[in-house]
């Protein structure tokens, strides 16, 4: 086969016609699961402002400093979405959603764009689903999104996971333990990694996320933020555990777990799972209660989280599931002959009507090609039609699954075929 002159960027994919039937699935049970939360789908463009993303994933994050696609035109900055939170919260924002009442409980599926070294599970246009509920600060909208994040897996299969949660705080708490923090790591600040010594000033809590292996033997004796909570975010924690217990929902409380985007309060949390190779998250989300006045609004509690599509089919690969069923079509017509051909043109039309897939040989081969053509594309019948069944009305309807044929007319044909695709 010939090289091909053009290709995808690195860590871009195609998802070609095999493929695809999963990701429908998948953003079928997605869709419909969001039905039974009452989430409400929201869709926004690929690009954003540069400074939007800046502001509200944080300047000094990796995504920021090293992942995002950006460039100009005119004198306007733009920038692949590599999250969909803050361009949720813009949204929300810009459109005043507060003003529809209640907490907005928004949902979405889609691509987003980081410029991270490509890797088995890691790609540089991936594809989340995810929900931002903006305008509730109680433990049970917490709860809820993580809720349905897991009936998520539940409904695909993929049962085997751990559920990793945190609070890192309210400004307040995360002020308090920065210090202590910063207290204990100091003394031993010039053993620590590059990337952590530079952190120390930055965002110390980073340092807890490292995976430098000088890092490690600190991070395990840091003291941990638990212990530093105050009053408020203490019993949000509690309530949050207390309601995921409830709900029978395991978890475990990693301290160290503090996640990459500068806006999380309080609760933070991440799936893994055990069937993923080293890029083990499924999921991650939390609380952040400071984003929509950072970006404009009024102050609003929030709480989401984003899930990774293509490592949920990782997962499902591992644990041989398959989200789709075999590629298939009702009716494929085989003709004999170019009044075969008109009259096969004429009916699928009138096969589709009525509910019926079907297909036909645009490429006017034999018709021992074309029966191979009808078991390619796993056609569950094949109508054949020549000269002499064009004259009788009645035509041959040969069952591929079977290898049994009956000579039927058109509307009979109907009756029998028209039940499979309504089952
Ligand atoms: P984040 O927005 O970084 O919290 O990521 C949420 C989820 O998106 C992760 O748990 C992964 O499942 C998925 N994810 C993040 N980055 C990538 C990537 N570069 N390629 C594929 N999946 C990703």
């Amino acid at each position: 086969m010939a090289k091909a002159k053009y290709t995808t960027h690195l860590g871009m994919v195609d998802i070609l016609p095999d493929e695809s039937p999963k990701w429908r699935a998948l953003e079928q049970i997605i869709h419909e699961e969001a039905a039974r939360y009452n989430f409400e789908e929201i869709r926004t463009p690929i690009m954003e402002q540069t400074e939007l993303i800046k502001r509200g994933i944080g300047q000094l994050t990796d995504i920021v400093t090293k992942e995002i696609f950006a460039f100009t035109k005119g004198d306007s900055n733009y920038v692949l979405r590599p999250e969909l939170t803050a361009p949720v919260v813009r949204s929300y924002v810009q459109h005043h959603l507060a003003q529809r009442g209640g907490s907005q409980k928004l949902y979405y599926i889609g691509p987003m764009f980081r410029a991270e070294r490509p890797q088995k599970g890691r790609q540089r246009q991936f594809h989340q689903f995810g929900v931002e509920v903006i305008g509730s600060g109680d433990p049970v909208a917490d709860v809820e999104c993580i809720a349905f994040m897991m009936s998520i897996y539940k409904r695909v299969g993929i049962k085997n996971f751990n559920l990793k949660l945190n609070s890192v705080g309210d400004p307040e708490s995360r002020e308090q333990y920065k210090n202590v923090l910063k207290d204990y790591l100091r003394p031993n600040l010039n053993q620590l990694s590059e990337l952590s010594q530079k952190r120390f000033e930055t965002n110390p809590m980073r340092i807890l996320d490292s995976k430098e292996k000088e890092d490690q033997e600190f991070i395990k004796n840091a003291p941990v933020i638990g212990d530093h909570l105050n009053e408020d975010s203490a019993a949000h924690f509690k309530k949050v555990c207390d309601l995921l217990s409830s709900l029978e929902i395991g978890y475990t409380i990693d301290p160290l777990l503090v996640r990459g985007m500068d806006y999380y309060t309080r609760t933070a949390f991440e799936l893994t799972s055990p069937d993923l190779g080293s890029q083990d998250a499924l999921a991650g989300g939390g609380r952040y209660d400071l984003l929509v006045e950072e970006i404009g609004g009024q102050p609003t509690p929030a709480v989401g989280f984003a899930a990774g599509m293509e490592r949920l089919f990782i997962a499902c690969e591992e644990l041989d599931i398959s989200l789709a069923e075999p590629k298939t079509v009702d009716v494929f017509i085989a003709t004999l002959g170019d009044t075969a051909r008109d009259w096969a043109v004429k009916t699928l039309p009138v096969l589709r009507d009525r509910g019926v897939s079907a297909t036909m040989d645009y490429l006017g081969r034999s018709l021992k090609a074309q029966m191979k053509d009808a078991n390619r594309e796993n056609a569950r019948y094949a109508l054949i039609v020549g000269d002499n069944e064009l004259e009788a009305g009645k035509f041959t309807l040969r069952n591929m699954h079977e290898s049994d044929e009956e000579q039927l007319d058109l509307e009979q044909i109907i009756q029998k075929v028209a039940h499979l695709s309504n089952d």
